[in-house]
């Protein structure tokens, strides 16, 4: 008789993950200065100090030794598009010329399923050396570049969000599609994606500027349709943006309001920037348990504006970081943190380095409705996970090897680290990256 070989493994180095928010709960996270991570058939079995979980493991157990280093739970970056790759870093005055110069003309190229294949393949690679495994992703207009997507992340056995661009006006011919056509492409989509393996589908209107009335109504439609698919949109971003939205949705009381009005607040709904919003928006995102992704990279490259922590969390808004790439200037979540914490100051608050680390890991799963799936390291939870190198680079090793307290050691990380600083990356129990040597 036979014993099927185990595929359990186990991983040593310091842990790091939440089981709270660290800005309103006193036990936010658990720390193990020498830990071990138990994985077992993609999913973590346990998570604690070595001395006392390495005495439950066989003799000659399987464990990866990463001593000296830090394991965290996969970054999840809520807000990013995968076809603008190759325009990032693309200089333009501010948001509405930086769409028509470089965005419409790049995402044109993605009609051609092998070249969206070719750059889902590099976009993914670029996600897994920054040390980020799950995001939310958009796509184009054309539903062949949301299947070269979702084939490739797939191909990797990555959980993803992703989802067809609506988009029927104020766009050229060669972008847009219709209201009654673009729902049913989507709907084509949900069918085919959404809940296969570890994909998910995102109704994606681009933003109220560049779908009609009647666009936007079937997309609210398809999302009570489709109860636990995702949503996920663009709001205030800037100001001449927001004059605009006002300006075609006269009736609307706020920008943030076009949006309640096609039934598209909801659980699961993800609402990139809010920036521009006011008191009332950040209530009624909070009621309807609608999220936010808050991308400071691209808000400080476009000159868009400065979210505001604050008076999000007086209102308790689910709060996410996220890349927004290509707008974004880098899709490694440290400068996203680097650069929120920035924004933060500038707008008179402050953010820990742990509240930074926990949005964007347990608090990005919490405003996907995806805690219990990803997020942090509790029994069950699937094996998505980051190893951090403090000492990547002489002057990150020379300023942690300083540091007194964790949270000192997650701050210069956040500051100074980049995806030099990850070492490897794991989804689903499975490696997916790792440092060259
Ligand atoms: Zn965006």
């Amino acid at each position: 008789m036979s014993i099927a070989p185990s595929t359990l493994r186990a991983y040593r180095a310091s842990l790091l993950h939440f089981h709270a928010d660290p800005a309103f709960a006193e036990h936010a996270y658990s720390w193990f200065e020498d830990g071990l991570l138990i994985v077992d058939g993609g999913v973590i079995v346990a998570a604690g100090d070595y001395a006392r979980l390495r005495p439950t493991l066989a003799d000659g157990a399987d464990i990866v030794d990463y001593s000296g280093k830090i394991i965290c739970p996969g970054f999840i970056d809520t807000h990013i598009h995968f076809p603008q790759t190759d325009m990032i870093a693309s200089p333009a005055p501010g948001l509405l010329p930086w769409l028509d110069s470089y965005t419409f003309p790049t995402e044109r190229k993605f009609a051609d399923p092998a070249h969206g294949r070719e750059v889902a393949d590099f976009f993914i690679e670029q996600l897994m050396r920054s040390g980020t495994t799950t995001a939310m992703v958009y796509c184009t207009v054309h539903k062949e570049s949301v299947d070269a997507f979702f084939e490739a992340s797939e191909a990797r056995g990555l959980r993803m969000v992703a989802g067809k661009v609506l988009m029927d006006r104020n766009c050229p011919d060669f972008l847009a599609d219709t209201a009654e056509g673009g729902v049913a492409d989507s709907e084509e989509l949900i069918k085919r994606w959404h809940g296969r393996g570890r994909a998910h589908y995102a109704i994606t209107p681009r933003f109220a500027p560049t779908s009609s009335e009647a666009q936007l109504m079937l997309a609210g439609e398809l999302a009570r349709a489709w109860p636990d698919t995702f949503i996920q949109t663009h709001v205030a971003e800037n100001c001449d943006e927001c004059n605009w939205v006002k300006s075609l949705f006269p009736a609307s009381r706020s920008y943030l309001d076009v949006y309640d009005g096609f039934g598209l607040l909801r659980p699961r709904a993800m609402f990139g920037h809010c920036i521009w919003l006011d008191d009332d928006d950040f209530a009624r995102m909070a009621d309807t348990g609608a999220a936010a992704a808050v991308c400071p990279t691209s808000n400080l490259f476009l000159g868009s504006g400065l979210f505001d922590f604050e008076r999000a969390d007086a209102k308790s808004v689910l709060l996410s970081l996220a890349s927004d790439v290509g707008a974004g200037t880098s899709f490694c979540m440290l400068q996203t943190m680097n650069e929120a914490y920035k924004v933060a100051r500038m707008k008179g608050s402050y953010l820990p380095a742990l509240r930074m680390f926990y949005m964007a890991t347990l608090g990005a799963a919490r405003a996907m409705r995806l805690e219990g799936v990803i997020g942090n390291f509790a029994a069950g939870v699937e094996a998505d996970f980051l190893v951090l190198d403090p000492a990547a680079t002489p002057l990150l090793a020379r300023r942690t090897g300083e540091c007194d307290n964790l949270e000192e050691l997650l701050f210069a990380l956040a500051l100074l680290g980049d995806d030099r600083a990850v070492a490897a990356t794991y989804s689903g129990g499975v490696l997916q990256w790792q440092r060259p040597a």
